[in-house]
């Protein structure tokens, strides 16, 4: 008799704690609208004209043929490398030059070209860069039949990495660049919160894709962790005895 009472309390208590099993609110059925958003839209711009190689209307434009009034030279003053025929070719004497204008994270755009007949081997053959934020030096070489060391050709992160491709044209053809960099960000210690990356097509191909910066361009040593904020664009004035190259063509959007 006793079993049976125990065995009826139980049976009770199960099913009490079933009845009191609560009810949740069920998610609400989805539309597609509650997933499409409508603001902000992105900005309108106009892209460049591919005919005259024109810079999209939002760009700030770094050199469009006819002066070097964006840049200055690294030595202090005007930026004197000569001006001709809608570019300008180096002047290793006279050294590198900067924007007057510093950039956080950007799109770059820049066109350069090795001079028909040059000579000389490795490093030492159209060598020039384009340094962001004055700091990491996207290599600039004469890299068409010309072997260096892997991570200093053309689209390197100067002795940081070795690009996915070897894309140049040959000397007297025009090279195009297109670069996407983010600026770092950095803790109160000084070490990267946020290392840059950079992405590097050069004439269509991708050289680098999102490539993690280590630090500094050095050409002795490692590369280092030092804060700044925005910074230039350099361009190289590289001593090499080789014939020098010339760029156009050059405008930037920031991001
Ligand atoms: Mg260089």
């Amino acid at each position: 008799m006793r079993r049976i009472i125990a065995s009826a309390l139980v049976l009770l208590c199960a099913g009490s704690s079933f009845a009191q099993e609560k009810e949740y609110p069920k998610p609400e059925r989805m539309t597609p609208g509650m997933t499409e958003f409508w603001t902000p839209q992105p900005a309108i711009v106009t892209p460049g004209d591919i005919l005259t190689d024109s810079a999209p209307s939002d760009a700030v434009v770094l050199f469009d043929g006819k002066n070097l009034d964006a840049w200055v030279s690294a030595n202090g003053g005007e930026a004197k490398w000569p001006v001709h025929d809608g570019v300008f070719t180096v002047d290793k004497k006279a050294g590198d030059i900067l924007t007057r204008e510093s950039f956080g994270s950007f799109q770059l755009h820049l066109e350069w070209c090795v001079p028909v007949g040059i000579t000389g081997s490795s490093q030492s053959r159209g060598n020039s860069g384009v340094y962001l934020q004055d700091k990491y030096e996207i290599q600039i070489l004469d890299c068409y039949q010309n072997e260096t060391y892997a991570n200093g050709q053309t689209g390197s992160v100067y002795k940081q990495v070795i690009p996915l491709a070897n894309a140049m044209r040959k000397p007297g053809e025009w090279n195009v660049y297109d670069i996407i960099y983010t600026a770092p960000v950095f803790n109160e210690d000084g070490t990267y919160k946020l290392a840059p990356s950079v992405t590097v097509i050069q004439n269509g191909i991708v050289l680098l894709n999102n490539f993690t910066i280590r630090g500094t361009t050095e050409y002795i040593g490692h590369p280092q962790v030092i804060p700044h904020g925005d910074g230039p664009l350099r361009l190289q004035a590289h001593g090499d005895p080789s014939a020098p190259i010339s760029f156009r063509n050059i405008w930037l959007r920031k991001m």
